[in-house]
């Protein structure tokens, strides 16, 4: 194995250390805990290596980086879009991810939905809230959460299967719970109306700085880049 191999797979073992302990502190289950590598700037050796040490998601935030990883890669992976997404690039990505994390717009959706429709598929997405009410961040408002949620449910390719959300940068994590347990509560409000074609499976939330409090705050999907590979 190579030296950074080798890293990979001790930064793993410390993470999923993490985890489990956070998941036992909150009384969860760890496998119901996806851990996505997140891994933007970093090169396809070094995700090779880290698919090779049992990760299988990985998320991009930009599209042409995942486009060009994913065709470089001979791996069985799922990949993930977490960052912002144009509506002109979503006809690169339709049929690539398995899971678009941030949608954040009416129009976005319009178009995810025209073309999974094309690609005679369904577009599984995350609606992607801005709970911190941050000017320099995507994001649907909470308040206005359920209507935009109601009104993509009436799109027949896409399915929302979520929400999504980024905290604060905070040096306490503590800091930003009431972030990650307001998403929470955003998602037992919305599941209790039983939307068609929409279920609340998916909390993705939790990155290096703060994973361990969104997993006690009901996080079902940790995007952990920094702790995985270094950083960048
Ligand atoms: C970069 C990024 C992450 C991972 O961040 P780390 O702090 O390196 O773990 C997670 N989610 C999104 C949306 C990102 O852009």
């Amino acid at each position: 194995m190579t030296e950074s191999a080798d890293l990979i797979k001790s930064n793993l073992e410390a993470v999923v250390h993490r985890v489990n302990a956070a998941a036992a502190r909150a009384g969860r289950d760890p496998s119901d805990i996806k851990l996505i590598g997140v891994t933007k700037t970093i090169d396809t050796a070094r995700i090779k290596a880290a698919y090779d040490c049992g990760i299988s998601d990985f998320g991009e935030n930009r599209v042409q980086e995942l486009c060009k990883k994913a065709d470089i890669l001979d791996i069985n992976c799922n990949w993930h879009l977490i960052g912002h997404l144009q509506t002109n690039k979503v006809k690169y990505i339709i049929d690539r991810v398995s899971l678009i994390h941030s949608l954040d717009s009416h129009d976005l959706a319009v178009e995810i939905n025209r073309r999974a429709e094309s690609a005679g598929r369904i577009a599984d997405v995350l609606v992607q809230v801005n709970v911190a009410g941050e000017d320099s961040k995507f994001g649907i408002r909470p308040e206005e959460t359920l209507g935009f949620i109601k009104d993509v449910s009436r799109m027949g390719n896409i399915r929302v299967k979520g929400l999504m959300t980024i905290a604060p940068l905070a040096v306490d994590p503590e800091d930003v719970r009431w972030v990650f347990a307001g998403l929470g509560k955003l998602r037992i409000d919305i599941s209790r109306e039983n939307i068609d074609n929409v279920d609340m499976t998916c909390l993705s939330m939790g990155m290096s700085n703060d994973f361990e409090v969104a997993i006690e705050e009901g996080s079902n999907m940790v995007r952990i880049g920094t702790a995985l590979f270094g950083k960048r």
